[in-house]
């Protein structure tokens, strides 16, 4: 008899992990920056290369990390977000699985630059691979940067994958449009090889979109607010003459986090049954708040889809706030900028 089984390195177990969480340079992206949300930032910059085939960097102005804690961040299953299984079902961050971070090092060249508010010094890290190649001391501001290079760059099946970079920056400007309107009162900005493409300052939800999808955007929104005892509902639907061939526009976050769900577009469209022709798509950005006990985000890992208790009845009310609002624009005079 001979014995077979051998648990895996872990730079093994990292590479295959990775496969999970990264996909394509946009899903670096929104790591990055939900670790820059998770860390309190209120200035979160993007900075992007070749499509994010090049280079992916983020630099918040948050809480930063210390020595240690910058080292094993990058350790699988490493996280200060959660510390029991009970934890999740209390989640108000937007990362609990500490898989990120092992995952993006182990498939490319990370340079990491942290400082705690209260240290006069950070700390500089650099790995490729899962490995560290060197570490020290450095003269940084507080907060962190973290530079992603040469993604896959040991992976030249997955890196030959990668669609053009017209595409690949397609996705990362869907990532950071999700993060930057989930969260209004933070500043980001966004460039891509050297250019400004985005600039967003401190605002409101209104100006927020109206920032990112451009002046004419104001005059076709109409509010949408609701509070149950179940779910609160804020946020805004287009008003069925602005409907679109594409769904480009339409945009659920559950407490403040983007999702996809086909069951509550579903009753977004049954809202505008009869107003709006086939084949087109009503704009929509909504908000939905609910008690975290009341939803699962374990169920995959790059966490866009949720499962709900009581899908039955979120549906019934959105579909009935949304109608209800379109109903009342069509009397109501058009709200101000400020709204
Ligand atoms: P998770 O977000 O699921 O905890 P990650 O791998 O994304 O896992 O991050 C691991 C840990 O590293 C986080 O829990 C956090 O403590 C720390 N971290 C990551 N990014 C930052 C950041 N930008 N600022 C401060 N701490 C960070
Ligand atoms: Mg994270």
């Amino acid at each position: 008899m001979s014995d077979i089984i051998q648990l895996l390195p872990d730079h093994v177990a990292n590479q295959i992990a990775a496969g999970e969480v990264v996909q394509r340079p946009a899903s670096v992206v929104k790591e990055l920056m939900e670790n820059a949300l998770d860390a309190d930032a209120t200035s979160i910059k993007l900075i992007i290369k070749d499509a994010g085939k090049t280079l992916v960097q983020v630099i918040d102005n948050g809480k930063g990390m210390s020595a240690t804690d910058a080292r094993l961040s990058f350790e699988r299953h490493a996280t200060s977000k959660i510390r029991s299984a009970d934890d999740l079902f209390s989640l108000n961050t937007k990362g609990f699985r500490g898989e990120a971070l092992a995952s993006i090092a182990a498939i490319a060249h990370v340079e990491l630059k942290s400082k705690q508010a209260d240290d006069e010094l950070g700390t500089l890290l650099n790995i490729e691979g899962s490995e560290v190649k060197g570490q020290e001391v450095t003269v940084t501001p507080t907060g962190t940067s973290i530079a992603v290079k040469h993604l896959f760059f040991n992976i030249p099946a997955r890196r030959n994958f990668l669609k053009s970079n017209t595409v690949e920056l397609r996705h990362i400007i869907d990532e950071f449009h999700r993060v930057a309107l989930a969260h209004p009162k933070v500043v980001f900005a966004m460039y891509h090889n050297g250019s400004e493409l985005f600039n967003l300052p401190e605002s409101n939800y209104r100006q927020r979109v109206v920032n990112i999808f451009g002046s004419k955007t104001n005059e076709k929104l109409v509010p949408v607010e609701e509070t149950t005892e179940v779910l609160t509902i804020s946020g805004f639907v287009g008003k069925p003459q602005f409907a679109k061939k594409s769904r480009a526009e339409q945009f659920f976050f559950v407490n403040n986090r983007f999702i996809k769900s086909p069951y509550l577009n579903h009753a977004i469209n049954a809202a505008f049954e009869g107003l709006i022709k086939d084949g087109n798509h009503p704009i929509y950005f909504l908000n939905l708040t609910v008690d975290p006990k009341s939803i699962d985000i374990n169920i995959h890992p790059t966490k866009t889809e949720i499962k709900f208790d009581d899908e039955h009845t979120l549906y019934a009310i959105l579909r009935s706030s949304v109608k209800h609002s379109l109903g009342q624009f069509n009397i109501a005079p058009v709200l101000d900028f400020d709204y």
